[in-house]
């Protein structure tokens, strides 16, 4: 039995083990006791075709065997050219080059430091700021972070890092007064940012990041309607770049391929992550706009930035045969249908729970935030609220969901986050309901 002290892997928490996995299949993961959980939120918002896809087993082995690496800076590969080529006709916007990276948080730094060349190329190399939003989560590598409203991870940090100027978030359960209409207030969401961008001076800014539906932080909030087309016009009135961070949200997680289209606009900096490699392998992706690589090839002709793992052949090789499934399996219908069912299973279940104050989300991307007092919204007062207390319960059943907190100590946003596989059967969501509503 592995113990904190003779565990050689630096484990998160430094005096507990978490229990050993030893097999997963379709919604399924079993440890080593024999245990079996559900994955109702696919690890973070990962597993989007269940476990053990033999369809990507085999693209993997196929991938390995005849070229397991090449290095990106002398070699492209099939695998990275093909997946590249899907993921731009997977969406219907004008996102044409894609660059492919190893996780959510090096998607966002090469997003963030393509946004700062992008004007450099131009010749504008003053704008350098990037404006984000509160109650964010960008990743977790220093610029990420540093982005990112999720204080609580970043202040052991916080003098190695340049903090970005942040807004508030769109996010209508905690900000929406009474007599505003959702249109009304995504439009004074939206015009924080205008306000950012006088105070600080056009001139000197160069992006602004949000998440399109924001996971992690406040837990599968959808922008208020016109948000972020009146962001998408501030941002093209002062020449600053949109970069949408879809790291959890995209990859068909809320239904269509990027969680922005349904916000009618076109961004120009798409980062992706999760939903890519469903877990397969690790592999995320920044797309952009022809008009962000022209600048590129009309400039210095060079993205001074990379990584030895970026483009893997293999984690390539996976993701499109991820997404190949999701294609050929129909699933990004199965997600409006199930996210449709799921929200309505945790409405009739949770709904008047006197702890719950919101049931919310889009698509296979839901959440319930926990509340002391329903009217008042007000949250419990320690970090991790409720939403820890629920967590540990849902394991002890033998389920796993994604607990988290908005910002720090307890401030609105104590959430448990589920995101199930694209494929999940409604059985599987009736039992997902039972076992969390028996663990609230
Ligand atoms: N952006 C968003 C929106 C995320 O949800 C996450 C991960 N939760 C990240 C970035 C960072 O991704 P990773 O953990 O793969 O570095």
């Amino acid at each position: 039995m592995t113990s904190a002290s003779t565990s050689h892997v630096f484990h998160r928490l430094a005096n507990s083990v978490p229990p050993l996995a030893v097999g997963a299949s379709g919604i399924e993961i079993v440890d080593s006791t024999g245990k079996r959980y559900l994955d109702a939120s696919g690890g973070a918002a990962v597993s989007c075709i269940g476990h053990g896809e033999p369809r990507v087993v085999e693209a993997i082995r196929q991938q390995a065997a005849a070229l397991d690496y090449a290095h990106n800076v002398s070699f492209t590969s099939e695998a990275a050219e093909e997946l590249a080529a899907f993921l731009c006709r997977a969406t219907p916007l004008a996102l044409e080059k894609v660059q492919f990276v190893g996780s959510g948080s090096e998607a966002v730094e090469a997003a963030l430091k393509l946004a700062r060349q992008f004007h450099i190329e131009r010749g504008d190399a003053g704008r350098h700021v990037v404006i984000s939003r509160l109650q964010s989560y960008h990743g977790n590598t220093l610029g990420a972070l540093a982005r990112g409203g999720n204080v609580a991870r970043s202040r052991p940090y916080a003098p190695m890092m340049v903090e970005s100027p942040r807004i508030e978030p769109c996010f209508e359960y905690h900000h929406r007064r009474p007599d505003e209409s959702p249109l009304a207030y995504g439009q004074r969401a939206a015009d924080a940012l205008e306000e950012e961008i006088l105070r600080i001076g056009s001139d000197k800014v160069a992006a602004f990041i949000a998440e399109t539906v924001v996971g992690a932080t406040s837990g599968a909030v959808p922008p208020a309607p016109g948000y972020f087309q009146r962001i998408r016009e501030i941002c093209d009135r002062y020449g600053i770049l949109l970069i949408l961070d879809e790291v959890m949200c995209g990859a068909s997680r809320t239904g269509p391929f990027l969680a922005c289209e349904t916000e009618g606009i076109q961004p120009d900096i798409v980062t992706l992550a999760k939903g890519l490699g469903g877990g397969y392998q690790s592999i995320a992706a920044v797309m952009c706009t022809r008009q962000v690589h022209q600048a590129f090839a009309e400039g210095s002709g060079r993205f001074v930035h990379g990584h030895t793992f970026m483009a893997h052949p293999v984690a390539c090789a996976a993701a499109l045969a991820v997404q190949k499934v999701i294609q050929q399996d129909g699933l990004a219908l199965n997600v409006a249908r199930q996210g449709e069912t799921l929200h309505h299973l945790l409405e009739a279940r949770l709904g008047h729970h006197p702890h719950v104050g919101d049931i919310r989300g889009r698509g296979l991307l839901q959440a319930i935030e926990m509340v002391a007092d329903r009217s008042s919204k007000q949250p419990f007062p320690s970090a991790r609220g409720l939403a820890a207390a629920v967590d540990s319960e849902c394991r002890a059943r033998g389920l796993m969901v994604y607990p988290g907190t908005g910002t720090v100590d307890g401030v609105a946003g104590d959430h448990i986050l589920l995101a199930p596989p694209y494929n999940v059967s409604r059985e599987a969501l009736h039992q997902i309901v039972d076992r969390l509503g028996d663990a609230v």
